[in-house]
Formats: structure tokens, sequence, C-alpha cells
């Protein structure tokens, strides 16, 4: 049966990634409630900002079950303000912001500096078969520690930041720093959708 795959409805890309997800060919269904929480086979972390995202799982009552939902082994796809989402610890927060956790990364936000706020750049995914992926940056944050059962997926090549690691994952957690959900190009989306396949 075909997975449902939920999108964080609290802020950002939301559309965004129920149109790639719609592109690949799953059912989606936007999550703001636990009820919703529950009925999904996978989520999506969109990218937006991270500190109104939590603030608005604050309020919605959502911070404590997304977090118990993770630690049961939902899988989840963060990207950019998603992957700050799902970092256990983050640098360059807001005081005491609060994440989901779930990976065993330290992230940090608006990391690439002002000359590089937003770029783009072409990235082998491991993974990701065919030509590189067109990546869009938008004051992104980078992962800058992993423990040891984190999987780095892929790194900057070119530019200034050289070498920092921008899309790992860890059991059923996939993050990366960029916006998937802005381009065509769906394979991020379509390997996120396998790893929910094979989740028993
Ligand atoms: N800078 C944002 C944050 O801290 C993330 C940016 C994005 O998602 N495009 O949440």
């Amino acid at each position: 049966m075909s997975p449902v795959i939920g999108v964080l409805a609290l802020q950002g890309d939301v559309a965004e990634h129920v149109h790639a997800l719609r592109a690949v060919g799953v059912s989606t269904k936007e999550v703001r409630t636990v009820d919703e929480l529950q009925s999904v086979d996978g989520l999506v972390l969109p990218g937006g900002e991270s500190t109104t995202i939590a603030r608005l799982a604050g309020i919605f009552e959502l911070l404590e079950p997304l977090r118990a939902a993770i630690k049961d082994g939902l899988p989840c796809f963060g990207s950019c303000a998603g992957m700050i989402l799902l970092a256990d610890r983050v640098l360059d927060g807001e005081v005491d912001q609060p994440t989901f956790g779930g990976m065993d990364i330290t992230v940090r936000r608006n990391a690439f500096g002002r000359q590089v706020d937003s770029f783009e750049t072409e990235l082998e995914i491991s993974g990701i078969a065919g030509p590189p992926m067109h990546a869009v940056f938008i004051r992104a944050p980078w992962i800058e520690e992993i423990g040891p059962e984190v999987e780095v997926l892929a790194r900057v090549t070119e530019g200034p930041a050289e070498g920092r690691i921008v899309a790992a994952s860890q059991g059923n957690v996939m993050v990366c720093s960029f916006h998937p959900e802005l381009t065509s190009d769906t394979r991020l989306h379509e390997l996120f959708v396998q790893k929910v396949k094979g989740t028993p």
C-alpha cells in the first residue's frame, strides 16, 4: 500500500513539499494535530523559521508528541529549518530554542555567513544516482558535529563552506541544509519515500 506522508504544517515551505511528494506518487497530509500526526507513515519537516515552528509546535501541543513519535521510529525528513528541528543540539539558536531532536548532530543556524547567505550549488548525494543535485541554500544551517551512528550524505565541494556537511541520515531520520522542495528534482523525496516504505 502507498504510504501517507505528513508535512508538518505550522509554518514554512509546506505547499512546496506537498507538491514534491505528490509528484513522486504518494498521498500527503498536512499535520497540525496529534491525531493527524498519528495517522501518517512518515513526516516531512519543511524549511521556514525553526524558532517559529518550534514555538507553534508548543502552542499546538505537538512538541512532546512529536518527540515521542520520532523516538518511536517515525521516519522524518527535515529540510533547512526542519534539519535544525531534528538536531539534538543547536548552535547560534535563540536562548532555550527547543528542538524535537532525534538525530545525534550539532547544527549551526545561519551558518554560511553573510556573503553566502543564500547561494546555489551542485551536490553529489550518497544514495542518489545520476547527475548531482542542484541545491538551493537560504540562510541555511550546516552540520558541525555528528555522532557515531550518523551517515554523511553530502558535503559542499566549493567556495568558503567547502567540506561542510549539508545532508545526513541516522536510522529513520534524514536531513538536508538546502531546499529540495524548491526545485523540480524530486530524488531526495523519493529516497525518503523508500525509507518510509522500508519501515515496518
Ligand atoms: N535560518 C532559518 C532558521 O533558523 C532556516 C532557514 C530556512 O529554512 N530557509 O530556522
